[in-house]
């Protein structure tokens, strides 16, 4: 492979030369005209109430179904497009999107995941509320998720940040809980309005497992905060029943439903909200 040089040099590498790289620009030039030609797509995963089993909130969560080149999951290419800055139009575009997708249905809460250079951007708060204005989303039902990596780069901004935001109506959630190292003091300064457990923590969660004191516990230290507590991941019966149990608020996972179509979570709200005994397998059995 040949690659011209900053200085207009040829430099020659080896076969070998990171056939990653190759691939990772391959996978930024796919992003660009992805976006172009409008490629990317948004799929919404139900957020569930523990205890009245209504659906209360929706993720948002994005998809490339590329024609021929097959699927790459989100962590594969949000990752690059944080890399490349690509991540700034691909936020925003999941951000329009999920607020015309969700306006509609009734006072369902939108969460979308926002990345750490997102919320590091000046601008960005100023682009939520145009996004907000021009789709007449109500900023109470808008949730954003980060994740704990860029709070402890930037402690002082991100708390500016959040206080901003929640200045706004909206709402920050404390996402992948559990996997990190934030400290109690950080739960206590940042000011979430929720945490969302990580799915790595459900592993093995059975009644009196280890699993499940280190879930209370995680629970009863969000609660104690008055911070909201939804469990991601989850995927069994029991799992939920314990969750519940614990105190937890909210229950996401594919034993309620995977990420779909807006299609397809319109018709789960449809039939799944209000009786309980109505609602999808899922739900009835809570
Ligand atoms: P996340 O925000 O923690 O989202 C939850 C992930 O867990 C989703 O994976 C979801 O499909 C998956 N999940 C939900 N329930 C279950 C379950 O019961 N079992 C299992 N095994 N998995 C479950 P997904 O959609 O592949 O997204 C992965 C990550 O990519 C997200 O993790 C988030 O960090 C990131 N991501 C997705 N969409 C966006 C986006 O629009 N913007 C940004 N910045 N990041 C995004
Ligand atoms: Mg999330
Ligand atoms: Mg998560
Ligand atoms: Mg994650």
């Amino acid at each position: 492979h040949v690659k011209t040089g900053k200085k207009g040099k040829i430099a020659v590498y080896d076969a070998a030369l990171d056939r990653g790289r190759l691939r990772r620009m391959e996978i930024e030039a796919e992003i660009g005209t992805g976006l172009d030609k409008g490629e990317f797509d948004v799929f919404y995963q139900p957020v569930i109430d523990a205890h009245s089993g209504q659906i209360v909130a929706t993720e948002a969560l994005i998809r490339w179904p590329r024609r021929a080149a097959g699927v790459l999951v989100p962590q594969q290419f949000i990752e690059i497009a944080e890399a490349t800055g690509q991540i700034h139009p691909l936020g925003m575009f999941v951000l329009e999107r999920a607020c015309r997708d969700v306006g509609p249905l009734g006072d369902l809460s939108l969460s979308v995941n926002v990345s750490p250079a997102q919320f590091r951007d000046p601008g960005f708060l100023r682009q939520v509320a145009h996004v907000l204005e021009q789709t007449r989303f109500p900023a109470g039902r808008l949730q954003l998720e980060i994740t704990e990596g860029y709070l402890l780069s930037q402690p002082e901004t991100a708390i500016r940040t959040i206080r901003s935001f929640k200045a706004m109506g909206l709402s920050i959630a404390l996402d992948d809980f559990g996997t990190g190292f934030t400290s109690i003091h950080y739960l206590r300064t940042y000011g979430f309005s929720h945490v969302k457990i990580d799915k790595s923590l459900l592993v093995d969660l059975g009644p009196g497992s280890k699993a499940s004191f280190l879930v209370a516990g995680a629970i009863n230290l969000a609660r104690g905060l008055d911070m909201e507590v939804t469990a991601e991941g989850v995927e069994t019966h029991e799992q939920a029943a314990l969750l519940r149990a614990a105190g937890c608020d909210r229950l996401q996972g594919f034993l309620f439903g995977r990420p779909m179509p807006i299609a397809d979570l319109r018709a789960m709200c449809a039939q799944g909200t209000g009786d309980l005994r109505q609602g999808p397998p899922a739900l009835r059995a809570l």
